[in-house]
């Protein structure tokens, strides 16, 4: 077995949500995995655009490493068909287990499990906790007004633009993914002066 060229953990929704961009973009993902010999790590269900990214690595020769809590193993329905199946005590193990395994991370369209994960990192990269590169990819306008919000946050002074900077934001899975893992985990950390 070939080591995998980059792992890269994708939060997404359990749903396919109403417009089947999202699912053409989650399987345009899976499937740019794939064909650059890359893993995917994510929540390891089968539901909604979690199963398309998961379906779409694997048909295109990627590698999968699915982690989900004991609890979720039915309601989300656990994808045994992943080159890893990790069954964990809680979503705090998930959570942990996902980010160390990956060199960067991507959220797609998805629902508060979704924002949440995103959210989590973005707050440890900021924090200093890792250096691992996050990317938003932006399907069909989707994520418009949380960005218009963010940016709100930002005039208000409650965020820095060099928050912002943290996180790239695109719309082509074949410009974005590239500008992710081109240094995997070598991205600059937030200077703590700027934290505190
Ligand atoms: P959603 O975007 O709400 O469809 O959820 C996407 C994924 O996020 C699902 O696998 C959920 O189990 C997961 N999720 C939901 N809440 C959390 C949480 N607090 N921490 C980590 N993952 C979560």
């Amino acid at each position: 077995m070939s080591i995998p060229a980059f792992s890269l953990c994708v939060y997404c929704g359990s749903r396919p949500g109403d417009d089947l961009r999202f699912a053409d973009a989650a399987r345009a993902v899976g499937s740019w995995i794939g064909r650059h010999g890359g893993q995917l790590v994510y929540g390891g269900g089968h539901n909604g655009l979690m199963g398309v990214v998961a379906d779409a690595t694997q048909a295109a020769g990627g590698r999968v490493i699915g982690v989900i809590p004991q609890a979720l193993v039915d309601k989300e329905a656990a994808n045994r068909r992943c080159d890893e199946l990790h069954i964990v005590q809680n979503m705090h193990e998930r959570k942990a287990m996902m980010a160390e395994r990956a060199d960067a991370f991507l959220a797609l369209p998805g629902g508060i499990g979704t924002f949440e994960e995103l959210f989590e990192v973005w707050t440890w990269r900021q924090l200093g906790y890792h250096a691992k590169p996050l990317g938003l990819l932006n399907v069909a306008g989707y994520y418009d007004a949380m960005l218009s919000f963010l940016q709100n946050s930002v005039g208000h002074g409650f965020m820095g633009e060099w928050q912002m900077d943290f996180l790239q934001v695109g719309t082509e899975v074949d410009t974005l993914l590239p500008g992710l893992l081109c240094h995997p985990g070598t991205g600059d950390v937030a200077p703590l002066r700027d934290v505190i």
